[in-house]
């Protein structure tokens, strides 16, 4: 059974797509098998990882909306031969509209991935940044849901509505969903702001919090403009080495899971 990441804050801009893209990279470099799955309309992790999204023919929304098999869209990335990619279009936007109607509309892309569950490890989902129904039908898909949080004024604003969508969605639909963890993005510890950030949500969520924050770091922000995972864009990066740490927190969580360490580390100075 692949373990079901998503990627989700309904914030716009805080480093969910960067998560998404750079993670699943990180997971297939460690060779596990990995499906990127862009359930966001505006397709950015599918253009983040080299996909042009005018070229896309099958892709999600043929999967939620016409029930066609997940894996008819499903295309693999050359340079990494583990990461596969469900991509995303314009269409999805459609999508969200069509399926309110339907009977168990939460539950559509948990059966779209049935059929999956044993050709991957791990499976990243990209969220749109929004508490709609795309979403809704990820966090009832998912085992786990990671929260990025950017370091900045307002940066934990929305979090408590978040955690009830989380809620409900336990109590409703997905009882086995987990927080795998909060990840702070385009941290900057030079920052009095940014470090408060950090502090409260470590005040808030305890070891939920990955050790390794992502520091802001402009090599991330060319990356996707060359269609590139920062692993192979510029693999030497402190935003590489940051997603790969915490890909490795990721899988000692995940993989083998026990009593949560405490998260005492101190932030590393940032120095990109
Ligand atoms: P949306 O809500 O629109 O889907 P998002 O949460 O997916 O946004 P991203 O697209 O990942 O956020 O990031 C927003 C912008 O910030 C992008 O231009 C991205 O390249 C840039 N960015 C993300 N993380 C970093 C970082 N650690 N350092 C520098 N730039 C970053
Ligand atoms: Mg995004």
């Amino acid at each position: 059974m692949a373990h079901v990441i998503a990627i989700a804050n309904q914030k716009g801009g805080v480093g969910k797509t960067t998560t998404a893209v750079n993670l699943a990279a990180s997971l297939a470099i460690a060779e596990r098998r990995t499906l990127l799955l862009d359930a966001d309309p505006q397709g950015n992790a599918t253009s983040g990882v080299g996909i042009a999204k005018e070229t896309v023919e099958l892709s999600l929304y043929e999967s939620l909306v016409e029930g066609r098999s997940a894996a008819d869209s499903i295309l693999t990335i050359g340079a990494l031969p583990y990461l596969s990619v469900l991509p995303a279009t314009q269409d999805l936007v459609g999508a969200e509209l069509q399926l309110v109607e339907r009977e168990g509309r939460e539950a559509i892309l948990r059966h779209v991935l049935e059929g999956l569950q044993d050709s991957y490890d791990y499976i990243v989902v990209d969220c749109p940044p929004s508490l709609g129904l795309l979403t809704l039908n990820v966090l009832a898909a998912a085992n786990a849901v990671l929260i990025p949080i950017q370091c900045e004024y307002y940066g934990l604003e929305g979090i408590s509505q978040l955690l009830n969508t989380v809620r409900l969605v336990q109590q409703n639909f997905n009882p086995g969903l987990a927080i795998s963890g909060v990840l702070l993005t385009m941290y900057d510890s030079r920052l009095n702001l940014c470090r408060q950030v950090a502090e409260d949500a470590k005040e808030y969520f305890g070891a939920k919090v990955f050790v390794t924050p992502i520091p802001r770091n402009v090599r991330l922000a060319e990356a996707p403009s060359f269609g590139k995972p920062i692993l192979l864009y510029d693999v030497q990066s402190i935003g590489a080495k940051s997603y790969l740490a915490v890909t490795q927190e990721l899988m000692r969580r995940v993989e083998s899971p026990g009593p949560v360490e405490e998260a005492t580390a101190p932030l590393p100075e940032v120095t990109a």
